[in-house]
């Protein structure tokens, strides 16, 4: 047996140099990461995953951790683009490769964004109940962008984390079911897993810094964040004649059939999939296509409901600083027509994260961008209703009380408040 610090033998991961994070990189505002939080965040990286990595093969197999990677749909785009293959084989590539690696399971991120879109269905229907009685029911500002969120919570305060989602992000249940669920089917503590996950931003790092160990299995939900970029960065340094493997499932030795998506050009789909979900069950209305209205521009847009010349929702999608500050302007003012906004801190959505649609001098490639957008438009959406996997897990695995907690989180008030809008994104 040896231990972590052994010399390095021949074979071992040793090829990249420590990934840097340049906070220019992260759409969070610098100025609300602690000292300590920078310090973790160095963890975060290609050196760690590795450190990890080369332990499972020097140390004695009790002291083996299980790695897990899970891949968030909106990563696959930039895999296909970057290697020119479909976005299948793009898929079964860089589980193969992970797998070449020493990699246990693979997982998609898509299953944690069902549990995350249902729970926000739901919270949306209460909360729209409660209106009248809350003031701050709604607007409901949803949760799943973790470069939002932060600045909703380190910035804004208490004014606008009322109206965030309480449903947790798609990476904080990809953590719970992970850390929780499936650790219990393997019948292995959470620490004994090593979680990684696949991204399109450097937000996401801090996601997984500020879940901690609030989770409620205890454990760290992601232990380590990598980006797209930093993925195909090992991938190209490597030799990837490997074999392709399907993606594994939460469910026994069944793989994922193909890749899937929700419905939203560049996101999770929680707008849409909430509108429709609030349509039938408030108005009984079925909602086949929904048509989106651009504003103040494409990255502002809404969409309604309306009957007999009444709006009976209003819905919005804010993406980008600009128009997130012009909302938040509205809703301090208290002039905010909207039931619902689905914010996102980078422009056009998620395909355009910092950690995968950047040239070299730090631009956006917007060439890139276009690539992946038609790419991840051709992948078949399916809505979160339709897995039969998911209602049972959630009879098995939430079914009894107190277990939907690890789908919840809080909105805690900010650390320090910069009581200002005034900061350049
Ligand atoms: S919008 Fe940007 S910062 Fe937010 S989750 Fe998506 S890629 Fe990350």
């Amino acid at each position: 047996m040896k231990c972590e610090h052994c010399t390095r033998k021949k074979g071992e991961f040793h090829r990249l140099a420590d990934a840097k994070i340049f906070l220019s990189d992260c759409l969070a505002c610098n100025s609300c990461l602690t000292a300590e939080e920078g310090a973790q965040l160095s963890q975060q990286s290609t050196k760690e995953f590795f450190r990890v990595l080369n332990l499972n093969k020097r140390c004695d197999t009790s002291k083996h951790r299980v790695l897990v990677v899970s891949v968030c749909p909106q990563s696959l785009p930039y895999f296909a683009a970057k290697f020119n293959l479909s976005v299948t084989d793009a898929s079964r590539r860089l589980c193969g490769f992970l797998k070449s690696l020493g990699v246990h399971y693979v997982f998609d991120t898509s299953i944690a964004a069902d549990l995350s879109i249902l729970e926000s269905q739901k919270e949306f229907v209460r909360r729209f109940h409660q209106h009248n009685e809350e003031q701050r029911a709604l607007p409901m500002l949803t949760s799943a962008c973790p470069g939002w969120v932060r600045y909703a919570e380190r910035v804004l305060g208490h004014p606008v984390t009322p109206h965030l989602c309480a449903a947790k992000s798609p990476q904080q249940v990809m953590g719970s079911l992970v850390k929780d669920y499936f650790a219990k089917q393997q019948n292995l503590a959470p620490e004994k897993i090593f979680h990684v996950v696949v991204a399109p931003c450097y937000d996401k790092k801090l996601e997984a810094l500020r879940e901690g160990l609030s989770a409620a299995h205890g454990a760290q939900g992601a232990d380590c964040v990598l980006t797209s970029g930093e993925v195909a960065q090992i991938m190209e340094q490597s030799d990837l004649s490997v074999k392709d493997a399907a993606v594994d499932t939460l469910f026994g030795d069944m793989k994922e059939a193909t890749v899937r998506r929700h419905e939203g050009a560049g996101s999770d789909g929680h707008l849409a999939h909430v509108f429709r979900h609030a349509a039938k069950e408030l108005f009984n209305e079925h909602v086949e296509e929904i048509t989106y209205r651009a504003l103040r521009n494409k990255d502002f847009q809404e969409v309604t409901l309306e009957k007999d010349g009444e709006v009976l929702l209003r819905f919005a999608a804010a993406y980008g600083f600009r128009n997130i500050q012009n909302m938040i302007l509205k809703l301090k003012k208290g002039k905010f027509p909207y039931h619902f906004v689905e914010v996102l801190a980078c422009p056009r959505g998620c395909l355009s994260g910092r950690g995968q649609a950047q040239t070299e001098d730090g631009h956006s490639d917007k060439t890139l961008l276009r690539q992946m957008e038609s790419i991840y438009a051709d992948i078949p959406v399916q809505p979160p209703e339709t897995s039969a996997h998911l209602q049972e897990m959630y009879q098995a695995w939430l079914g009894s009380p107190g277990a939907q907690e690890v789908l919840h989180a809080t909105h805690p008030s900010p650390v320090r408040c910069l009581g200002s809008l005034d900061i350049r994104w």
